[in-house]
């Protein structure tokens, strides 16, 4: 089967590699969508978080099941999955709740074991979803990166009355403005430098749009959220939350930044970080998105096959870069 590893810095080749055995206890699923996240291009870019090369990549996956290995119940050929990718230690406190987003060792499926930007991924039953019938699988490979911004409107105690503002208006940023307005939040905001970025926050809901922080000390937001990751963005969301404001970190940094602690004194800010999703999130993001008007569907803004993964990746990673989510979609 084909499959897109990791060679090194900029460097993801798509593969011959053998496809693999469903063991006793496992599932094998067929991948119909993969999602190139922001935690790949930190990959891409960095080396970040994965622990072999030539892993292959990938840890946002749609797909139906092939084959369902001796001993599995409650799972056929043919229905429609999503996989939780968060692998734990297994042992820890937070594992042991199946809290796996805090385990103090976490990876992702595409880090830490093979990923789902390949032909077909083993995968343990009890970390799949199920997908009901009438859910488009492109629509669903959405599941993990809006379980996040769930996670992360729960985190930030966003509620209907919040002033919202959104730092990037990348895939997370772009969900997440789907999902509040869905829960009735009545002002989001989103700030970005690109212009077409901005337009799809619009269209999919986004009261305001702004290039640059206000100037106006007095224009400011109850509850920032950061989904970019470096200084700027972080110390203009310190300005842009009112005092005794949220601030919900949930870009990841690839190099340490200086911050000016001061805004978090004088503000009396409430800073709360944002590590992926809970189970119960994934659950209610796979509700949401049967249910949700179709707006949510511009939140893709490519489909490739996945012999085209490199140029995802260059894509995703060109300065001024007007993607959304690009899907990459194997056997075609
Ligand atoms: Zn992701
Ligand atoms: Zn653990």
């Amino acid at each position: 089967m084909q499959a897109a590893r990791f060679y090194g810095i900029r460097d993801v080749r798509v593969d011959d590699i053998p496809k693999p055995a469903c063991s006793p206890g496992q599932v094998l699923v067929k991948v119909a969508y993969a999602g190139i996240c922001g935690s790949d291009l930190h990959i891409y870019r960095k080396e970040m978080f994965v622990k072999y090369l030539q892993e292959t990549m990938g840890h946002e996956f749609s797909g139906t099941i092939e084959e369902v290995g001796a001993g599995v119940g409650g799972w056929q050929p043919g229905d429609q999955v999503v996989g939780d990718p968060r692998v734990g230690c297994g042992s820890c406190a937070w594992c042991l709740q199946g809290a796996y987003n805090l385990c103090p060792d976490l990876g992702f499926i595409g880090e830490v074991s093979p990923g789902c930007f390949a032909e077909y991924i083993l995968a343990d039953p009890q970390r799949l979803l199920r997908i009901p019938p009438a859910v488009d699988l492109r629509r669903a490979a959405l599941v993990e990166p809006l379980a996040v911004a769930l996670h992360l409107l729960d985190q930030g105690a966003v509620t209907g009355d919040t002033t919202l503002g959104i730092i990037g208006s990348g895939p997370i940023g772009l969900l997440t403005i789907v999902a509040a307005k869905a829960l009735g939040v009545r002002q989001v905001a989103v700030l970005d430098i690109s212009g077409p970025r901005l337009e799809l926050a619009r269209r999919i809901g986004a009261d305001r749009t702004l290039t640059a922080f206000p100037e106006d000390g007095t224009d400011t937001v109850d509850v920032a959220v950061e989904a970019v990751g470096v200084a700027s963005t972080l110390d203009g969301a310190f300005k842009w939350v009112r005092p005794e404001g949220r601030l919900a970190m949930v870009a990841l940094y690839e190099e340490p930044v200086t911050i000016d602690p001061n805004y978090i004194v004088g503000k009396e800010l409430h800073l709360v970080g944002v590590n992926a999703y809970t189970t119960a999130d994934l659950e209610r993001a796979v509700g949401f998105l049967a249910t949700c008007p179709p707006d949510i569907e511009q939140v893709i803004s490519h489909v490739l096959p996945l012999n085209s993964v490199a140029r995802g990746f260059e894509l995703l990673t060109t300065p001024g870069s007007t993607c959304a989510k690009i899907l990459l979609a194997p056997g075609t």
